[in-house]
């Protein structure tokens, strides 16, 4: 009798024991094991990998195996792990006081080293997540404008606070939950859900509610539904339209911000926002976020203005070093031409071994973020927004995923998350690892 073929996740599963218990021990105590659902591996099938440490580019899990990474914490490490001057930032820090609830002169520092860096932002306010950092300018908006409606986009993603938890991408879309339970439809009908790239559905939500619109979120890059690029005409739109209905318009730079350029998604499509929100890169590996915009606008911030936001640990010294010493890092020694460079050779490695092994992916990237859609028709289709990119075929993704991690190379864990490299990645790293994904799309074509 013929015996069916092994799921993906249990070849050379033996090698991961030690992870295999650890994930039955915080199962136990953890809801699923884990303190953020991206990390479960829903998205690829079998269990998460359990890390010991990690330095430069490389990971090291708990039975001892070393990974490429192309996680970067989900896109912090940007200088890769344990960049020597943000470890020395913080180990100073450490030395003088880990929080005092009251200002230190390193958060102006870090407030002035960001309005240096990003076009749009001419003040700026701290906070301790990218979560944290939307919804604050969100109430911002709301509190500015006086009106309550908010336009969002399919698959985009801003983090888990309620209004914008709805259609919203990352693991989210991973595990099929657009609308969490809990998020009260009072709050949801305030959110109004578009499609990502289309300008006419956007030029006709403004004519039926423009009054009551108080801002357009968006990722002006997406990196939550995979890789999505926008079009000049939808980036026009936005702008436009907002600024005709007095709306605000937020880009969500959690992601993008100093990753595509030191000034964020932002400054590469030459369109200035409103309001920027900032995450990851931003805490250099620490939790930190912040949003910043106009001026006039960030003055009806309390207690400058009446809009409530505050934090205990917000501007905390630890992560104020760490985001500080990392932003400094990158205006001096700018990684951006190398990242360009690494990203077009892994981009057209991937491509052509797509198209050598005739399994059908489309590649989307900009500067370090990268996606491959793996879909299911004879010629790749292009990747617009969630409409085409929930299309794509997940069992693949679970497959060549799997794959790449037999090769030592670590990718994101599901088809609707991009993969990131850092400045330590090497010429003969992204040589590895396009060689590793020529054998395994090979493999995956000849199943
Ligand atoms: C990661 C992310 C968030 C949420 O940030 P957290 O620090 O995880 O709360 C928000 N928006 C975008 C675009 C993100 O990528």
């Amino acid at each position: 009798m013929p015996t069916a073929p092994r799921p993906p996740h249990e070849a050379h599963a033996d090698r991961r024991t030690a992870s295999r218990a650890a994930f039955e021990r915080a199962r136990a105590a953890i809801p699923g094991g884990v303190n953020s659902p991206a990390r479960a591996f829903g998205g690829v099938g079998g269990e998460p990998i359990f890390f010991a440490s990690a330095r430069g580019q490389h990971l090291t899990d708990i039975d001892g195996n070393t990974y490429l990474d192309y996680i970067g914490s989900w896109g912090p490490m940007i200088l890769g792990h344990r960049h020597p001057r943000v470890i020395a930032a913080i180990e100073t820090a450490l030395q003088t006081g880990t929080s005092y609830g009251a200002p230190t002169e390193a958060e102006s520092r870090l407030a002035e080293l960001i309005i240096g860096a990003v076009p749009s932002i001419e003040k700026v306010r701290m906070v301790s997540s990218g979560t944290e950092a939307t919804m604050s300018a969100v109430r911002l908006a709301r509190g500015f404008t006086g009106r309550d409606k908010l336009i969002k986009f399919a698959g985009n993603y801003h983090g888990h606070a309620d209004s914008l938890l709805v259609a919203a991408g990352s693991s989210a879309a991973t595990l099929g939950v657009p609308n969490s339970p809990g998020v009260t439809a009072g709050t949801a009908q305030d959110t109004i859900v578009l499609e990502y790239n289309d300008p006419e559905q956007l030029e006709a939500a403004f004519c039926t509610g423009g009054d009551t619109i108080a801002a357009v979120i968006m990722e002006p890059v997406v990196g939550n539904m995979g890789l999505v690029v926008p079009t000049q005409e939808f980036l026009d739109a936005a702008r436009r339209l907002t600024h005709t209905h007095g709306a605000l318009l937020v880009f969500d730079e959690v992601m993008t911000g100093f990753r595509l350029s030191l000034g964020g998604a932002q400054q590469i499509l030459g369109v200035t926002p409103d309001l920027t929100t900032l995450g990851k890169i931003v805490g250099g590996g620490l939790p930190l976020g912040a949003y910043g915009g106009r001026r006039d606008v960030l003055n009806h911030v309390l207690p400058a203005g009446k809009v409530f936001q505050a934090g205990t640990l917000s501007g905390n010294p630890l992560a104020v070093a760490a985001g500080t010493a990392t932003l400094e890092e990158l205006r001096e020694h700018s990684p951006y031409a190398q990242l360009e460079r690494h990203g077009a050779l892994l981009e057209q490695g991937f491509r052509a071994a797509a198209a050598k092994a005739g399994v059908p992916v489309w590649v989307a990237r900009v500067g370090s973020m990268m996606t491959m859609f793996f879909q299911r028709g004879s010629q790749p289709v292009p990747v617009t927004g969630w409409k085409t990119a929930s299309q794509s075929d997940t069992d693949r993704y679970g497959r060549f995923f799997w794959g790449m991690i037999d090769r030592g190379i670590y990718l994101p864990c599901s088809q609707y998350e991009a993969l990131f490299f850092s400045s330590m990645h090497t010429d003969a790293d992204i040589e590895a690892t396009v060689k590793a994904a020529e054998d395994v799309l090979g493999e995956i074509a000849a199943v």
